[in-house]
């Protein structure tokens, strides 16, 4: 029987709870015993400690154990072990001992009940964190170890783009880390034969829909969303008023938000990293487009600007910058927003919920499946297919337009991600 555990890592994005609540769902349907690891790597490199004795009251929990979240809300939540399907015999049946605290057990046993409803929540319920000790050989021994400890060695890692490359070095390490538990006798022999290669695959959350190989990533449309919905607010505003509004939105490497967000909320101007504006000085281009905008009759402007934006010698192009421009060369009553998180959280849009529900039971098959001739996945969607690609390819590709951007190589960057771009 297959033990699979589900982690969420790096930056939350809407979907994240679907995705964890179909991987679950589905690998009990699979005959799987599923897990769910709170706090990313962190969780995995903090293990459970052990605890014996009758359920803890929660108020009798010492202030120095550490918490990374609130245990009420987690609870309130996560209502472990009480699940229909564990009490149909499915799982380990008598949790009556367990500790009702999470705060000392970071990788727990969960069920369908475990599960239920999280489908539309914003997110992610088991939590998430940036883990510096998982970036250590010394974090990653530990995580292999509490993973082998509970006998797990499938596991389904929802993240962006760092959280996969975290997930491949663990994937590559593996059989090192597995030799160096069993010479310092911390695992049987048996272990370490039983355990020897480690079955992963990536889901990828994402708001900014930037990992290659991929055409949408789990979070990006709801975030697309959001600022649709931000800039349509925006738009009464600016139309009562007659005002200019630059709207600062999210996207250090990727325009792909700024660019959907200017097209669906029908923007004058966008400024993105991957294209700077050819024609310079660009001020010069986009009060020309404004100005001509305004002479038709239109009475709102939108300016879009992605965190990232740069001009052609490769400047950052700030949104209070633009702000001043328009307000200056044009006359023009303008204000800055900044959507900041809010782009970031609420309530999944339909398709971040049909988009990880279809991932998350192909991430189950495809652990399955896996064997040590295998590559590890990435479950992505191409042209509208769910499909697997191989997690190192992806994870290198994605690191490779990062860095050509990193180096305002717009054409390289370009040409990564699509090929025919260059042509
Ligand atoms: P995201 O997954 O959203 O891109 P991060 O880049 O912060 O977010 O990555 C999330 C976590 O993944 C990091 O905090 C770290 O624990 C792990 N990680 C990222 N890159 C690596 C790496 N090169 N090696 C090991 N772990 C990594």
């Amino acid at each position: 029987k297959l033990k699979l555990a589900v982690l969420t890592s790096g930056g939350d994005s809407a979907g994240m709870n679907a995705a964890v609540r179909t991987v679950v769902k589905a690998g009990i349907i699979r005959g799987c015993e599923t897990w769910i690891v709170r706090e990313g790597y962190e969780g995995l490199v903090l293990g459970n400690q052990e605890h014996h004795g009758p359920p803890e009251p929660l108020a009798d929990i010492p202030d120095n154990v550490p918490a990374r979240i609130s245990d009420d809300s987690l609870i309130n939540n996560l209502r472990f072990g009480d699940g229909e399907l564990l009490r149909d015999g499915q799982g380990d049946g008598d949790f009556s001992d367990e500790p009702r605290s999470l705060r000392n057990r970071y990788i727990v046993r969960v069920g369908w009940d475990d599960v239920r409803g999280w489908m539309s929540e914003g997110g992610t319920l088991i939590g998430t964190a940036r883990s510096a000790a998982f970036r250590t050989r010394e974090g990653r021994l530990a995580a292999t170890y509490n993973l082998i400890k509970e006998g797990i060695d499938a596991i389904v890692v929802c993240g962006g783009d760092g959280s996969l490359t975290g997930a491949d070095r663990l994937r590559s390490e593996w059989p090192d880390l597995i030799e160096e538990l069993r010479n310092e006798g911390r695992i049987t022999p048996e272990q370490a034969e039983t355990y020897g290669h480690l079955k992963i695959v990536g889901l990828v959350g994402s708001i900014d829909n930037d990992m290659a190989l991929t055409d949408l990533t789990i979070g990006a449309p709801t975030a697309l969303h959001r600022i649709c919905e931000s800039i349509d607010n925006i738009n009464s505003t600016a139309s009562s008023h007659s005002r200019a509004f630059v709207v600062e939105v999210m996207g250090r490497h990727c325009g792909w938000l700024a660019l959907l967000a200017g097209v669906s909320a029908g923007a004058d101007f966008i400024f993105i990293p991957e294209r700077p504006p050819k024609a310079m000085p660009w001020e010069d281009e986009m009060c020309e487009v404004v100005r001509k905008h305004r002479e038709v009759g239109k009475r709102k402007t939108i300016v879009i600007v992605a965190e990232g934006a740069i001009d052609s010698e490769l400047n950052p192009i700030k949104a209070d910058y633009v702000k001043d421009i328009l307000t200056e060369r044009l006359g023009l009553d303008t204000r800055v927003t900044t959507l900041g998180h809010t782009q970031r959280g609420g309530r999944p849009c339909a398709y971040d919920r049909i988009l990880p529900t279809l991932q998350g039971v192909e991430a189950v098959d495809a652990l399955l499946e896996a064997n040590p001739n295998t590559p590890s996945y990435m479950i992505g969607i191409n042209e509208n297919k769910i499909v697997r690609v191989p997690l190192v390819d992806a994870v290198r590709k994605t690191q490779e337009v990062a860095k050509a951007i990193e180096e305002k190589n717009f054409a390289k960057a370009m040409s990564l991600r699509d090929p025919e771009f260059a042509e």
